[in-house]
């Protein structure tokens, strides 16, 4: 298959997916959109940023689209699960840019928010419910949702939601799905307990694997930085005033910490805010958008914003944290190099943090490239992670051009000494000496 022209859409998905400039589609597309309109069950699995959104929407759509059937009450037709709001508010936008030309009906359903507008969105009716797992179960249970009508059943980054703990849930609501369903099944990694899921799930699938094992996008340029934990603040400060990073999406690894370090980055004159599972959600939602608007330049997140966020542009990621978990680090990396654009991804790592860097690189394949003129990092520095930032941070040195392809200016002595850090468990350094703040602030003037 070449062009989307070429499968069997009607005509109406056509014309949207000519509205959004969409040629050929994506090799998960190409591999699951002939199957799924015949009807058969999919298990898909490829990385976040692959397009397997339009991949399942498209031929739902198609199918929904062909009867003229009106929406019943609290019966939805389609159900799509997704492991957060963010995803789930997204895969619902999906569905009404690609089903724009078709009188279909859509509910949005997520917790964290009063239930009344959603109640009676469902009421209404609705053809497509797109729900996250818990609000889902809680609206179940009180009688607003019946499932016995559904035809589709999607299950989105299912590894997420396993990572989430919501198997319970999921099985749950598995079990109130009608046998006689197609089922579409979609996950960025595929571990043990996802197809032991699947195999539950699945009645004769169409298996695709785009990506045969949970490797780093390769269009994204990777580069670390070894930078102790009270050095790395005034380093992101530093990568951030470059010219030729733009839209970066921050990643820290505690909710505090994200706020902390918004904070200061505000502070400093550097349009910044932070995204978190603690924030309300329109809170997080109005994040969003300002990222999206580009009404701020940095976004700070943790994990919460590392599945699936789709926002165009994103020329850097920086994991200011290196994560626990090593496949958060491809799912955070995927947030730049989106629908083929290019990406840089920077890593800050500290000595106590080499051991999660090796499971990352474990994991993906490779060595993750120093940043040039970074110095291999000292032994000591691995193994004694309590050693002060004067000694260990000596290691950090940063990009000239934060693409990690060009040369690099010195990293000021004076950040190697320390700077009170965004990271709330890590104390202030006594005292710095004017001499090194000098240095400091004339080091980064040159680097911008
Ligand atoms: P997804 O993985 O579904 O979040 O999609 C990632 C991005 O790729 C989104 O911005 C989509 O709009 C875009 N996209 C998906 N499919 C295609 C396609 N066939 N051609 C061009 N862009 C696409």
């Amino acid at each position: 298959m070449k062009t989307f022209a070429e499968l069997e859409l009607t005509e109406p998905v056509r014309r949207a997916l000519v509205d959004e400039n969409y040629e050929t589609p994506t090799p998960i597309q190409a591999q699951t959109i002939p199957p799924a309109l015949l009807g058969r069950d999919v298990l898909g699995c490829a990385q976040t940023g692959t397009g397997k959104t339009a991949a399942f929407a498209l031929p739902i759509l198609n199918r929904l689209g062909k009867h003229n059937r009106k929406a019943k009450p609290n019966l939805p037709f389609v159900l799509v699960l997704a492991p957060t709001r963010e995803l789930a508010i997204q895969i619902e936008e999906s569905f009404s840019t690609y089903g724009k030309h078709l009188r279909l009906r859509q509910a949005l359903v997520y917790g964290g928010v009063g239930q009344g507008n959603q109640v009676r969105a469902l009421k209404r009716g609705a053809h497509i419910l797109v729900a996250t797992p818990g609000r889902l179960l809680d609206l179940m249970n009180q009688g607003h949702i019946q499932l016995y009508q559904l035809e589709v059943f999607v299950l989105y980054e299912a590894d997420r939601m396993l990572d989430m703990g919501f198997l319970p849930d999921l099985k749950r609501i598995i079990s109130s799905l009608p046998d006689k369903r197609q089922s579409l099944f979609f996950s960025a990694t595929m571990p043990p307990k996802i197809t032991e899921l699947s195999q539950s799930l699945l009645s004769d699938p169409v298996s695709v694997n785009v990506t045969p094992k949970s490797t780093s996008v390769d269009r994204i340029e990777q580069r670390v930085l070894f930078v102790e934990r009270n050095g790395k603040q005034a380093l992101l400060k530093e990568i951030l005033c470059s010219p030729e990073v733009n839209r970066t999406l921050v990643f820290t690894k505690t909710k505090r910490g994200a706020n902390l370090l918004a904070d200061k980055l505000v502070r400093s004159g550097i349009r910044a805010t932070a995204i978190h599972g603690n924030k309300s959600q329109s809170a997080r939602q109005r994040a969003l958008e300002a990222f999206r608007r580009k009404q701020v330049q940095v976004l700070v997140a943790t994990d919460v914003a590392a599945r699936g966020i789709d926002i165009d542009g994103i020329t850097h990621v920086v994991n200011y944290d290196i994560p626990v978990e090593p496949e958060s680090y491809v799912h955070r990396i995927g947030r730049t190099g989106r629908a083929g654009a290019e990406g840089i991804a920077l890593s800050f790592c500290s000595g106590s943090e080499r051991r999660e860097l090796r499971a990352i690189e474990q994991l993906i394949g490779m060595k993750v490239p120093l940043a040039d003129n970074q110095p291999e990092p000292r032994r000591e520095a691995s193994s004694n992670p309590s050693s002060g930032g004067r000694k260990t941070a000596q290691q950090g040195r940063t990009p000239r051009k934060h693409g990690g392809s060009q040369g690099s200016s010195q990293r000021p002595s004076a950040r190697r000494a320390g700077e009170a850090s965004g990271d709330e468990s890590k104390p202030k350094p006594k005292k710095r000496s004017r001499r090194r703040s000098q240095n400091r602030t004339r080091s980064v003037k040159q680097s911008t």
